[in-house]
């Protein structure tokens, strides 16, 4: 028999392990509207999904204070369904994605954060910009090329190993890169750590963490 989790119990864990004030971002993908609901009572709003049309259902169906997160790769064709509402779109992973991005933030007269997702991992991974291709984004962000989005951070998943010497070594990477664009001129958030990495990830650097089955248990 699955043990139930206790998302409660679960979630202050997690929360009192986060020993800065890093900003968690509880991911609710494949978990319905119920246990979402649950945490939001305990007073937590930020809330990562994803799937586009999985963020857009429960953002219609739950409390508007929310502020989501999207941390899954976002197809340029479906961009227009989240332009409206989305807080932070963390998977950032090509231009072609951020000029829409750009184009639809102008349609609904807002700017969207975004945060740009490096590859760091060392197992072939399909999403996200080189090193080159970020600072190249970045630079043009910076001359204006984007008016309404704002570039605020990076984004970065480690590879899924047990080594932890391996994952550190990748956000140690990340974390510079995020210095060093950060001389440039100043980024806010630098999100990595998931479940099984998030307390590397904070003494790595990292001020922004996303985190689902270490509190909703395993999908
Ligand atoms: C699913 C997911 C997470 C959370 O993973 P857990 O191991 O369940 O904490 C974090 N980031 C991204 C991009 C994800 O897709």
């Amino acid at each position: 028999m699955q043990e139930i989790p206790d998302i409660v119990a679960n979630y202050q864990k997690v929360k009192n392990s986060i020993m800065n004030d890093a900003k968690l971002v509880v991911v609710s993908k494949n978990h319905p509207i119920g246990k979402i609901q649950e945490v939001y009572n305990l007073g937590h709003r930020q809330f990562g999904e994803n799937k586009v049309q999985e963020l857009v259902e429960k953002y219609e169906l739950l409390p508007k204070d929310i502020e989501w997160h999207l941390i899954g790769h976002l197809q340029t064709n479906k961009v227009k369904y989240i332009a409206e509402f989305v807080d932070v779109i963390e998977s950032v992973d090509s231009r072609k994605v951020l000029l829409e991005i750009n184009k639809q933030a102008e349609k609904f007269q807002r700017k969207i954060k975004v945060l740009l997702q490096v590859k760091i991992a060392e197992e072939d991974t399909k999403y996200g910009l080189e090193i080159n291709e970020t600072k190249e984004l970045y630079l043009e962000y910076l001359n204006g090329l984007f008016p309404h989005v704002e570039i605020c951070g990076l984004m970065g998943m480690a590879t899924f190993t047990d080594d932890q010497s391996q994952v550190k070594k990748e956000f140690l990477n990340l974390k510079s890169l995020f210095d060093q664009l950060s001389q440039r001129s100043s980024l806010e958030l630098l999100s990595m750590g998931m479940s099984n990495d998030y307390e590397l990830a904070i003494s790595c650097g990292a001020n922004s963490v996303r985190v689902g089955s270490a509190i909703f248990g395993q999908r």
